[in-house]
């Protein structure tokens, strides 16, 4: 059994990581301050004796004892880290100062929750771990981009300098159950839009592309990629390997939910990435992992997730 630290563990990602990592035996210590996460994610937790939630920002110092730690702390909706990008900035940079500080004071294996966003709007397709990326330093998308950019850096520095085992891994576009209903991001948007026979607010022209990876398929990929040997840095693409265009995922999303909804066409937000989708060799390589959920299959369980909240708490959905 090991103690386990998960910052941003309230969240989308994080708050399953938690049940994945207490189902398998260890003890885990939640950190959050809530700014996208939910206490809800959490509740079903609060009872096992091997959980423990913290509520901290990792922009403050953090003097606790572990064996692991996962960095998923940061907000990673496009409106919600544009809402206070300083503060997305000092997330992802002191947030990671503070973390590799706790990690080498403890000799703790850590491992960094870094983005496909770090290829930026990508001139190299798929994206593969040798690119270095295209992005803008000083857009709307900047503070989340550019921070993980650097988070990635200082965790190679803590490698480089002090040898302290660290993993990178860049996620591509996630979704699942649990996602807030309020994220913003693209497929909870449209779900909730189809199950409710609202518009479907398609930005630009639908043609930027997404490759869009099943949860409990990345977290396998997190953990894995955790158990490696200290040799293994990374970074390393966790992601799906098939491409969808935003139109298509509009469309398919109103045939799975028979919905009513049609597609309006709204403005394309400044550097929004034309297409994105990971190139996964080193992933098959290093941690024998691929996707196994395809996108049609996660997309009913989303729905049915989403379904079974509009009908039993609409007040959290639309409030
Ligand atoms: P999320 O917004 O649901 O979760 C992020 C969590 O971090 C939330 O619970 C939030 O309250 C917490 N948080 C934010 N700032 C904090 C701070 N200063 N101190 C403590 N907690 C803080 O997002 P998610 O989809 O679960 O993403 C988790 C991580 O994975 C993020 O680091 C994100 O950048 C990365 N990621 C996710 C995706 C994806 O598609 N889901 C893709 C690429 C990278
Ligand atoms: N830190 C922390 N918890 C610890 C150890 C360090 O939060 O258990 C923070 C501390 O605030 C410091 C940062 O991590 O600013 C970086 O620590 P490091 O030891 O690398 O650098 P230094 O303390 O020399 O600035
Ligand atoms: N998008 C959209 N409608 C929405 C939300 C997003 O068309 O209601 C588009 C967005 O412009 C982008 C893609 O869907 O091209 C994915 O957006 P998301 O915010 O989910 O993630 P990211 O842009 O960070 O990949």
């Amino acid at each position: 059994m090991k103690r386990i630290l998960i910052t941003g563990g309230g969240g989308f990602l994080g708050s399953a990581l938690c049940e994945k990592l207490l189902k398998a035996g260890n003890e885990v210590i939640c950190v959050d301050n809530f700014f996208t996460g939910s206490k809800r994610n959490i509740y079903p937790l609060l009872d096992d004796p091997r959980f423990e939630l913290i509520r901290h920002d990792v922009t403050f110092p953090l003097y606790i004892e572990c064996d692991e730690i996962y960095n998923l702390a940061c907000p990673a909706s496009p409106i919600h880290y544009q809402r206070d990008p300083v503060q997305t900035v000092k997330t992802c940079v002191h947030g990671a100062i503070n973390m590799l500080g706790l990690a080498k004071r403890l000799r703790a294996k850590i491992l960094q929750a870094s983005t496909s966003e770090v290829y930026g709007d990508p001139a190299v397709h798929p994206q593969v771990e040798s690119y270095w990326g295209n992005v803008n330093p000083i857009g709307i998308r900047s503070c989340y981009d550019e921070g993980k950019r650097c988070a990635e850096t200082l965790f190679s520095c803590y490698n480089m300098q002090c040898g302290l085992p660290v993993k990178i891994v860049r996620i591509f576009n996630t979704y699942g159950p649990n996602m807030h209903p309020h994220d913003g991001r693209v497929v909870s948007n449209f779900i909730l839009q189809a199950l409710q026979n609202k518009d479907i607010t398609l930005y630009g022209d639908g043609s930027q592309t997404r490759s869009f990876c099943y949860r409990d398929d990345l977290l396998e990929g997190l953990v894995r990629m955790m158990a490696t040997s200290d040799d293994v840095t990374g970074p390393v693409n966790l992601g799906m390997p098939q491409e969808f265009t935003i139109r298509e995922l509009a469309e398919l999303t109103i045939k799975l939910t028979n919905s009513n909804s049609r597609i309006i066409y709204c403005d394309l937000p400044s550097d929004d990435p034309k297409q994105r989708k990971p190139d996964i060799s080193l992933a098959r390589k290093l941690l024998d992992w691929e996707p196994v959920t395809p996108l049609e299959a996660g997309l009913q369980k989303t729905i049915e997730y989403f379904d079974g909240l509009l009908k039993s708490d609409p007040d959290f959905c639309l409030s």
